[in-house]
């Protein structure tokens, strides 16, 4: 089966940054046909994730415009290049900003999703195969994001970057799965793995932080402490199961003594989606000796540097980080696609605004507002 489009350059809509922090624009761009181990993928859904937002304000490594962000997605299979022998045109799947070749050291060890060739890279625009970028204005280069791309109507991308999935999953929902929903369930249940009955600390409580929560619920935790500076967000994590909020401006004291005081020493686990330094030192220091984990899982700034005693170390606390929630993309987000479909996990409660693609500064919008969780972009609108 072979798409009348295949092999030649596509001409398409994509949301280009022209510049950091400046409204993106729509444009017709060229979208080149995928090189060796390459799919083009045709976009249906989009969604906003916090780390597009910070890479478009360029308080990333390196400020690389113009560039077309991106990467929460689903979308169809429209060609594939030389040597690509698991998906074919047709097949629907979810792009991963950070891959698995299934060759090197890290995609065969049974412990890391930090894949040597695909892991997370933001510094990088162009494709792996020549260094090029597969967009183009007028012959003008336009960068690549993460390696998806997803505001774009066709975006083309590694073959390891790209999860098949179920076709019966509806790509308006699942969407949402390529990035954050899964990056906050795996940091619970993959990392901080609490224990029965535990009490777990969640710092910010966008959509990251209340799909941890929604792990910790589901591993059974029974008290769920969620903290974030905007009261806004409370009401919505009550539907998360969060059992406990903490504004950290509503008290004198640090966060990590009032946890502290709340659990009679620290909680079990902590897990931060925040972004910010000074909440994952709290949230290390929040933990109980002895046996307390924290897992960070927040974008820091740049120049960020994390600066705690080590003897909240020697007291046997445990510090851990991850990317998408240690899941390794091709082989573990179809089984959290499963996880929908069999109704275990819910996501309708996580998408609070859909948005047409003329639209998507309005998305931009939201989140830096702090308002609602996952907006859904809708390409052919
Ligand atoms: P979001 O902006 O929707 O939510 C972040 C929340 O943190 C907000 O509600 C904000 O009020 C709160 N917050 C900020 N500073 C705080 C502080 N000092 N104390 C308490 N709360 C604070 O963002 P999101 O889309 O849910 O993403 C959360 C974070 O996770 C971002 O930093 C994002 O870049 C990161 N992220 C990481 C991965 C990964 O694989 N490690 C994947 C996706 C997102
Ligand atoms: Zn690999």
């Amino acid at each position: 089966m072979s798409s009348t489009t295949a092999g030649q350059v596509i001409r398409c809509k994509a949301a280009v940054a022209w510049e950091a922090g400046k409204p993106l624009v729509i444009e017709e761009v060229e979208v080149a046909p995928p090189q060796a181990m390459e799919v083009r993928l045709k976009i249906l859904f989009t969604s906003l994730c916090h780390t597009d937002v910070y890479f478009w304000e360029a308080k990333g490594q390196t400020p690389l415009f113009p560039r077309i962000f991106g990467h929460e997605a689903g979308g169809i299979v429209e060609s594939i290049g030389e040597g690509v022998t698991d998906l074919k045109p047709g097949d629907h799947a979810l792009p991963v900003f950070t891959g698995e070749c299934k060759e090197c050291r890290h995609c065969k060890s049974e412990e890391s999703n930090m894949c040597d060739l695909l892991r997370i890279n933001t510094d990088r625009g162009v494709m792996l195969n020549d260094g090029k970028s597969r967009f183009s204005i007028n012959g003008q280069p336009i960068y690549h994001f993460v390696g998806t791309s997803t505001f774009s109507e066709y975006t083309v991308l590694h073959v390891g970057s790209v999860a098949k999935i179920n076709p019966a999953a509806p790509l308006d929902k699942v969407c949402i799965l390529s990035c954050g929903i899964s990056t906050g369930l795996g940091a619970t249940l993959n990392v901080a793995k609490p224990k029965k009955g535990s009490t777990v600390a969640v710092f910010g409580l966008g959509a990251v932080g209340l799909a941890a929560a929604e792990g910790a619920r589901i591993a059974g935790a029974s008290r769920i402490i969620g903290v974030d500076l905007n009261a806004k967000r409370f009401d919505e994590a009550k539907k998360f199961g969060v059992t406990e909020f903490v504004n950290p401006k509503d008290h004198e004291k640090p966060v990590h003594e009032v946890l502290a005081e709340m659990t009679n020493g620290g909680v079990d686990r902590s897990i931060e989606c925040t972004g910010s330094i000074n909440a994952m030192i709290s949230a290390f220091e929040c933990v109980h000796d002895g046996w307390g984990v924290a897992v960070l899982v927040g974008v820091p700034n740049k120049d960020d540097a994390f600066k705690t005693h080590p003897m909240n170390l020697l007291n046997e606390r445990t510090i851990k980080g991850t990317f998408f929630g240690n899941y390794k993309p091709r082989s573990d987000l179809p089984s959290v696609v499963e996880k929908y479909m069999n109704k275990e996990l819910e996501l309708e409660k996580f998408i609070t605004h859909e948005v047409s693609f003329s639209e998507i500064n309005k998305a931009f919008e939201y989140m830096l507002k702090g308002e609602g969780l996952r907006c859904i972009i809708r390409m052919d609108a």
